[in-house]
């Protein structure tokens, strides 16, 4: 059974007397545990996909089943609560809490989800330790490498279990050596069964995801499996 059924959406922006379609028809079905790659020029719609599939807007057409729950009509307050159940994310800023420790960043969602001081800081402690940053856990984000921000981040995207991992150029900032190091959690944190939607303008990052989606013009124009996976060894 698929994890994400998307249906011939579309998004569509009214500004003034200009309607610009920024999906025009796009169908997609993900199962559980795939690790797909979004590519695309530029302008092509990868944000807006992006947006949908998070549950932080929804399409002007078509239907998007998210783990058997339809959430293409939802209002904000529901979606709100799917995104918070369902969907982790790793942005290319990080989106870190500057004057938060790593590990109030991590445990902030579970917040939101209602656990206790000492679960939350059971679990993001732990949460830290599998990222392999258990002696940072009290070092704020401006006190962390890149690499190690980009560690704290993935780790908030999990502390909720949520069915997918929605990755926007997390690799963005980063120098190359660290990108790699980073494709590396991502490549483990899929072998643990998680689902992964990365967006990247790197063919060589994407090279790492076992299936390729191109857009182009608010279209898929190719999807296909990666014969060429690679993957940090
Ligand atoms: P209106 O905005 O005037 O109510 P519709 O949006 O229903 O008209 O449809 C106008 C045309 O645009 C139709 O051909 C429809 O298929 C297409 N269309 C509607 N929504 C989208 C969208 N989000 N993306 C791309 N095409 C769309
Ligand atoms: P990508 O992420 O691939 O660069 P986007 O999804 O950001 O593409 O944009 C697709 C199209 O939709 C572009 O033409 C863009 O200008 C337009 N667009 C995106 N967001 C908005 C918005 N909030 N209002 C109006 N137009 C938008």
């Amino acid at each position: 059974k698929p994890l994400i059924t998307i249906n011939d959406i579309g998004r569509k922006y009214v500004i003034g007397a200009e309607v610009i379609h920024a999906l025009k028809s796009v169908s997609l079905t993900i199962n559980k545990g795939e690790f797909v790659a979004l590519m695309g020029p530029s302008g092509s719609g990868k944000s807006t996909l992006m947006n949908i599939l998070g549950c932080l807007d929804t399409p002007t057409k078509g239907e998007y089943i998210l783990n058997g729950i339809n959430v293409s009509h939802m209002s904000d307050n529901e979606l709100a609560e799917v995104r918070n159940s369902e969907i982790g994310f790793v942005f290319q800023t990080f989106n870190l809490l500057p004057r938060s420790t790593a590990l109030d960043n991590v445990a902030l969602p579970l917040i939101y989800a209602g656990i206790n001081k000492i679960k939350r800081t059971e679990r993001a402690t732990n949460a830290l330790k599998n990222v392999g940053l258990g002696n940072r856990v009290d070092h704020k984000p401006n006190e962390l490498s890149g690499g190690q921000r980009q560690r704290v981040a993935v780790a908030r995207a999990l502390i909720n279990d949520p069915s997918i991992i929605l990755a926007d150029e997390p690799t963005g900032n980063l120098d190359t050596k660290t990108s790699i190091e980073i494709m590396g959690l991502i490549e483990d944190i899929h072998a643990k069964g998680n689902t992964i939607i990365l967006v990247t303008h790197e063919e060589d990052i994407a090279l790492h995801a076992h299936r390729i989606v191109r857009m182009r013009d608010g279209l898929i124009e190719k999807d296909y499996k990666n014969t060429e996976i690679q993957t940090v060894s």
